[in-house]
């Protein structure tokens, strides 16, 4: 599911209110600030994100059918994903996003952002494409990063904090 195109959300129901919420409890428990749909087994194009953190909780985000309308300039910073296990790099993004979604209830908004919401937006709006951050690493990093999870396979590391 996570390499997979993710469906559009025909429309805003209980069940997608649910899921949200259900996403965002996932997310907070694991120490994230973003998550995908695709990331918890459902390939629809759902994304909550909270840059607050799992303490504070307070800039709770869902977003239904994101569609990055514009984006400009050039920033990199360190990643990692609840979905890659062990392992954070640096990405290249966009430094400023223009995103079209609808909210919980059905309504349209539109979302100017830069630094980290610019990142964290590219990179939960990625899964939706079936895109994973260690996709768009060089070629040298990601053979780094295969060579490592064959030896994870044998040996696996201790579990860590991922956003
Ligand atoms: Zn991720």
């Amino acid at each position: 599911i996570l390499a997979r195109k993710a469906e559009k959300v025909p429309a805003v129901t209980p069940e997608i209110r649910e899921l949200a919420a259900g996403m965002a409890e996932t997310m907070y428990a694991n120490q994230g600030i973003g998550l995908a749909a695709p990331q918890v087994g459902a390939s629809i194009r759902l994304i909550v994100i909270d840059l607050s953190g799992p303490d504070k909780r307070e800039a709770l985000m869902t977003l239904v059918n994101p569609v990055i309308t514009a984006a400009s300039g050039e920033q990199e910073d360190e990643e990692g994903c609840l979905s890659v296990r062990n392992y954070r790099t640096v990405v290249k993004r966009a430094a400023n996003v223009t995103v079209e979604a609808l909210d919980l209830d059905g309504r349209p908004l539109v979302i100017e952002a830069d630094e980290l919401l610019a990142v964290c937006l590219q990179h939960e709006i990625d899964h939706l494409e079936g895109v994973l951050f260690i996709d768009r690493i060089s070629r040298l990093k990601r053979a780094m990063y295969d060579k490592r999870v064959k030896r994870w396979n044998t040996t696996p590391p201790p579990d860590q904090t991922n956003s």
